[in-house]
């Protein structure tokens, strides 16, 4: 299967900066990818070099199979693009700088009110941008980057400044798009929110790709440990820790629970343990390393020395 994106060995300078070093991946469609790094990992970079806004200063890159960085980039109208800080004229309502946005698309004025609707601004689209909120200026900046109905979405921090009600409508805005085939790109800080967004993560650390592939994949290369806690008896607690010593080092949580880090290949005989006991044992918590976790595991081993 080709990819809607394929980046091949992209080195991106600076002067003496590298701001990419010898990146590579395909974005295939239908997929939401997390593009996940600290401040100055090199994501913004990445999306102005998918843009064709810069070039690379060595590799390729292909966007629906064409060179961004041509002179005629045909799949341009194709493409969706948020940037990180939206900023508008604010002297403009919502329903005229949309349309303004729409002609420089080739769109016809007929697409600009059900995509304010869409992104919840049909009660203000006639308003100043000047009275608008943080969170209605990224929704509009959402509406222009959907103008087209875009095969590629690349959103850099799409979602601050919004508040949790309209994260969720805009993640399910997101997944419709997924659904209908688009490829999502999202660049990003907020990796609790991504975790059950994203179906693949790709963590950048100082320009470099560190690791790549989903949750399930980045946890069993990372083989991190996966915590267990046992609600246990209150008058039970010492019983159980001795029960169960053999299985590895508890730690006593909240005066009734026993806690564990068990590692992948202990997971299961921890539960089996565990769970056959039921006269000591009320319930069992399981959770897996999340993408926080993953995410300090994947800079702790592959940071390399510059
Ligand atoms: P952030 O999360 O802060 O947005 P980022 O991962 O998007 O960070 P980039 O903006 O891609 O990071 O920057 C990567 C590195 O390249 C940084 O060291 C940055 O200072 C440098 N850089 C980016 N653009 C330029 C430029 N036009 N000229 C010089 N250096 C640049």
């Amino acid at each position: 299967m080709t990819g809607t994106v394929e980046i091949g060995n992209v080195t991106k300078r600076f002067g003496k900066v590298e701001a990419v070093r010898d990146v590579s991946f395909e974005l295939q469609e239908a997929t939401t990818v997390a593009l996940v790094g600290h401040n100055g990992a090199g994501k913004t970079t990445l999306l102005k070099l998918m843009l064709g806004l810069i070039r690379p200063t060595s590799g390729s890159i292909r966007v629906l199979g064409e060179d961004p960085a041509a002179g005629q980039f045909a799949a341009r109208r194709f493409l969706g693009y948020l940037p990180e800080n939206v900023s508008f004229n604010s002297a403009l309502t919502g329903r005229e700088t949309l349309t303004f946005y729409a002609r420089l698309k080739r769109e016809g004025s007929g697409t600009v009110a059900p995509l304010l609707e869409r992104v919840g601004l049909g009660a203000a689209a006639d308003r100043r941008i000047g009275t608008y909120s943080k969170g209605m200026r990224q929704r509009l900046g959402l509406a222009q980057a959907l103008l087209g109905e875009p095969r590629i979405l690349l959103l850099d921090e799409p979602t601050s400044g919004l508040d949790p009600a309209l994260r969720r409508s805009f993640y399910e805005i997101i997944e419709e798009l997924r659904r209908q085939g688009a490829t999502i790109l999202l660049s990003s800080h907020a990796l609790t929110e991504l975790e059950e967004r994203a179906g693949r993560v790709v963590i950048m650390n100082r320009g470099l790709k560190v690791a790549d592939g989903s949750l399930d994949e980045l946890r069993r290369i990372a083989r991190l440990p996966t915590r267990i806690r046992l609600k246990v008896t209150a008058s039970d607690l010492a019983e159980a820790q001795n029960r169960f010593a053999s299985l590895g080092e508890w730690r006593r949580v909240n005066g009734h629970q026993l806690e564990i880090d068990a590692a992948p290949d202990r997971k299961i005989e921890v539960l089996r343990r565990a769970s056959a006991d039921d006269s000591l044992v009320e319930d069992i918590d399981v959770a897996a390393p999340t993408l926080d976790e993953l995410y300090a595991h994947f800079l702790r081993s592959q940071e390399v020395p510059r």
